[in-house]
């Protein structure tokens, strides 16, 4: 499969102290892969130079068949561009239905003009029940999203970034705080999401990327410590001693 992102040789320092150290990482489209590492690793930072939010001070992050450089492009350009981010907490809107969470979210792809004109046209209701359905909240798509558990949350925060179809989604930490069997839904949510952009996952929890079954990035001190198959990684020495603390 072609390549979708190509980072290298990128380099961020904070006040002198090296965040990100010559790191280089590539991306297929549909790919779904893994970013795991320890606190402090770099895994956010990462993040943020592939969305724009921060600059690196050396290095070259390359997307799409254009080949363009994103180091080039706001943060607002680049998720134009098809780059959309999950952060840890959900920012879903409470007060309102799933259906309009995820309504809202799809006419955001729409020029200003053409949401003026905009009336829900069936086609869109039914964009917005297969997304509800994606994400296993058809039964729930006329509540209150604040009266979600805090797993639906996510995933219809999951869901409101898919209404936006964009070629590569970050998404971090998606596991965090759920329970086991919400765990279990967001892989199959993220795996199938995979069939049509890439998806990388930033996460810590080894049995949820076990369940994700795809290729595994492991970061250390701001670089690439190891790559594979989790099996692969996890019996990498390097990674035993520094990220399982062996
Ligand atoms: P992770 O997400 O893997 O826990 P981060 O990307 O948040 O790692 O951080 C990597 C390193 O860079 C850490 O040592 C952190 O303290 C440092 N760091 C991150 N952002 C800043 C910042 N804005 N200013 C100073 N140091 C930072």
């Amino acid at each position: 499969m072609s390549t979708l992102l190509e980072v290298s040789g990128v380099s961020v320092s904070f006040d002198g102290f090296k965040a990100i150290n010559n790191l280089s990482f590539q991306i297929a489209e549909r790919e779904l892969r893994a970013v795991i590492g320890p606190n402090g690793a770099g895994k956010t930072t990462f993040m943020d130079i592939i969305t724009g939010k921060t600059k690196p001070d050396e290095g070259r992050v390359i997307y799409g068949e254009k080949s363009v450089s994103l180091l080039k492009m706001s943060e607002s350009k680049i998720a134009q561009a098809g780059v959309g981010r999950k952060f840890q907490r959900p920012t879903v809107f409470e007060d309102q239905s799933v259906f309009d969470n995820l309504m809202m979210a799809l006419k955001k792809t729409r020029s200003p003009l053409a949401v003026l004109f905009f009336k829900p046209a069936s086609e869109d209701n039914d964009k917005v029940a297969a997304l509800a359905e994606q994400i296993g909240l058809s039964a729930a798509l006329y509540r209150k999203s604040g009266e979600l558990s805090h797993g639906q949350k996510q995933w219809l925060e999951i869901g409101m970034l898919l209404a936006q179809d964009p070629r590569l989604l970050l998404v971090d930490e998606p596991a965090a705080g759920m329970t086991p069997s919400e765990r279990e839904h967001t892989t199959d949510i993220l795996r199938e999401a995979a069939k049509t952009r890439a998806v990388v996952v930033v996460e810590h929890d080894m049995e949820f990327v076990r369940r994700l079954n795809c290729k595994v990035t492991v970061l250390h001190e701001g670089s690439v410590l190891a790559e594979g198959s989790l099996d692969h990684v996890t019996k990498n020495q390097q990674v035993i001693e520094v990220y399982l603390g062996r």
